[in-house]
C-alpha cells in the first residue's frame, strides 16, 4: 500500500495503477473516511475490493464539515494505526491529505445540496452538509474512482452525496456507482462509530438502547401496531430514561427525506440522533412493511 500527502503524488500512483492494468482499464474504488477506523469503515474497504480492481481509502479529517463548538480538535487521529489496518485490507491507496493539500489560501468554493441537507443532522450541525458535499466533490475528481463506497449509519449523508452527484454529472463516466452498506453494529446493537469511544462505559451500556428503542419502532410502524407519532414519542421516552438528550427523532421517506406521517407503500426510514454526555450519537432503520 501506497501513502500519499500530495494531490501530485496521487495522480502519479493512480496513473501508474490504472496503467499496470494491462487489458481494459483497472476499476478503482473510493472509500472516504475520517480515520479512527473500525469494523464499519473495513466492512466498507471490503465490499470495495470485491467489487473493483484496485481500494483507494482517503483520511482526512474535513475542518469543513465540523461546527464552531464540535470536536474537530478532539476527533481521534491514529494515522499510523488505521494505514495497517487498510494494508492489511489490500488497500492499494491511501489518500490523507493535509488540510492545507485539501484547502491551499485561497479556496473559496462551496457546495450546498438544498432540501435533503435542509431537515435532520443539517438542522442540528448548520453548514455540515456543505462541508461534507465540498470535501466529497474533491475526492471525486481527485481519485475519479469508478465507484465510491458509503456507510446507511450516516444516511442523510449519502442522500446528500447521491444526489450532488446527480446534479453535478458527477456519476458518468466517473463514480458510476454510489453503493450504500449496511450499518456494522456491536455486539448489543449499537452502531459502530468512532465517536463511541468517548463514552464512559456506564454510558456505553446506557447507549445500547438507542438501537433496541429504534428497531421496537421500525417494527411497530412497520407492522401498523402503533401510529407513527405514538412509536416515535416512545422512543423518545425510552431514550430519556436512559439519559440520553434527543435531538430529533423522525420517520422519513427513504430517498427524499421528507417527514412522514403515515407509510405510503414507499421505502421509509427512522432516524435518530440523541447526545448521552458530552457525545451525540446517531442512528437509523429502515421500516420494512409486512406484506
Ligand atoms: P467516518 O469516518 O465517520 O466519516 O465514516 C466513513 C464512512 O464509513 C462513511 O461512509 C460512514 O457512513 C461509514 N461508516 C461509519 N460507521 C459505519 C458503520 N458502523 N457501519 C457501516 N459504515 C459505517
Amino acid at each position: 500500500m501506497q501513502t500519499v500527502k500530495t494531490l501530485q503524488m496521487l495522480r502519479t500512483t493512480l496513473g501508474q495503477l490504472r496503467s499496470a492494468a494491462g487489458h481494459g482499464r483497472a476499476r478503482i474504488a473510493l472509500v472516504p473516511t475520517m480515520g479512527a477506523l473500525h469494523e464499519g469503515h473495513l466492512t466498507l474497504v471490503r465490499r470495495a475490493r470485491e467489487a473493483a480492481d484496485h481500494v483507494v481509502a482517503s483520511i482526512f479529517v474535513n475542518p469543513r464539515q465540523f461546527g464552531p463548538n464540535e470536536d474537530l480538535d478532539a476527533y481521534p487521529r491514529q494515522l499510523a494505526e488505521d494505514a495497517a489496518m487498510l494494508e492489511a485490507e489490500g488497500v492499494a491507496v491511501l489518500w490523507a491529505p493535509t488540510p492545507e493539500a485539501m484547502y491551499p489560501a485561497g479556496f473559496a468554493t462551496n457546495i450546498s445540496v438544498a432540501g435533503v441537507s435542509d431537515g435532520l443532522c443539517g438542522a442540528a450541525r448548520p453548514g455540515h452538509f456543505d462541508g461534507v458535499a465540498t470535501v466529497v466533490c474533491k475526492l471525486f475528481n481527485q481519485v475519479q474512482p469508478d465507484m465510491a463506497f458509503f456507510g446507511e449509519k450516516d444516511f442523510q449523508q449519502l442522500a446528500v452525496i447521491r444526489t450532488m452527484a446527480r446534479d453535478l454529472d458527477l456519476t458518468h463516466p466517473h463514480v458510476d456507482a454510489i453503493i450504500g452498506v449496511p450499518t456494522m453494529r456491536e455486539a448489543d446493537g449499537l452502531a459502530m462509530s468512532s465517536r463511541n469511544r468517548y463514552l464512559t462505559p456506564e454510558q456505553r451500556t446506557a447507549a445500547a438502547v438507542l438501537p433496541e428503542a429504534l428497531a421496537m419502532a421500525a417494527q411497530t410502524i412497520a407492522a401498523g401496531d402503533q401510529p407513527i407519532w405514538l412509536a416515535k414519542s416512545v422512543v423518545e421516552d425510552e431514550l430519556q430514561l436512559a439519559g440520553f438528550r434527543l435531538d430529533y427523532i423522525a420517520v422519513v421517506d427513504a430517498e427524499t427525506l421528507a417527514p412522514i406521517e403515515e407509510l405510503a407503500g414507499r421505502p421509509a426510514r427512522i432516524l435518530v440522533a440523541a447526545r448521552i454526555g458530552t457525545t451525540r450519537l446517531i442512528d437509523n432503520m429502515a421500516i420494512v412493511p409486512r406484506d
